[in-house]
């Protein structure tokens, strides 16, 4: 498996793109912004879906541009639907980098599902509380992909449209108590950490697993 990490946008929002490196089929994982920069780290690979964790244009901007290019189907969970062209603020569109309308999604990612390219395995677990349909991607590979959850030393928002705070707290006790402690955590923005890391050292996360 090959992991590349593209910090995009002025909120070095996290795009992610997974190769496998037998077949070069791929995935990537929140196109947020900065399309030429998504797509050379694409090159001479076979993209197979565009996912997203949760419907935040700041993590859709650049769909759009994408679908149009790779024409390969493009997955978010449906409880996020009505995000997906809203700015929350005006002119946060510009703002982030999104290139608006984003298009509708060709399916709906779902708890349990198993997204498949070469040998690589993308388990989809729905993790809401940042919003109604975000979701993580777990590889048995130890890599989760995670989204507004979880960040190095803090949590994802709950004061935003569709948040809540007791999904939130749910979601993360889950991931964190059913995930091995060395998991490599790519996190929505900022630097990437570990669930071991994170059960010592956050504060916030601390206080949620202590209830
Ligand atoms: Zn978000
Ligand atoms: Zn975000």
């Amino acid at each position: 498996m090959i992991l590349k990490v593209i910090p995009v946008g002025p909120l070095s929002m996290n795009c992610s793109v997974i190769i496998d490196e037998d077949t070069g089929q791929s995935v990537v994982i929140d196109p947020g912004a900065d399309l030429d920069a998504i797509l050379k780290a694409l090159e001479g690979t076979t993209p197979k879906y565009i996912l997203a964790t949760h419907g935040h244009i700041d993590h859709v901007g650049q769909v759009k541009g994408l679908k149009e290019r790779l024409g390969v189907p493009f997955l978010v969970h449906k409880e996020d639907l009505f995000l997906l062209n809203d700015p929350i603020w005006k002119g946060f569109d510009l703002y982030v980098g999104a290139d608006l309308p984003c298009p509708e999604p060709d399916d709906f990612l779902e708890e349990g599902m198993e997204l498949s390219f070469g040998k690589i395995r993308l388990k989809v677990l729905h993790t809401p509380g940042h919003t109604p349909g975000h979701c993580c991607f777990y590889s048995e590979e130890n890599l989760l992909i995670a989204g507004d959850l979880l960040f190095r030393g803090s949590v994802g928002r709950w004061d935003l449209p569709g948040g809540n705070l007791e999904d939130l707290k749910k979601s993360l006790r889950r991931v964190v108590l059913e995930l091995p402690e060395d998991v490599r955590v790519i996190t929505g923005h900022g630097e990437e950490t570990t669930i071991g890391r994170e059960k010592r050292f956050n504060p916030l996360l601390r206080e949620i697993l202590s209830r």
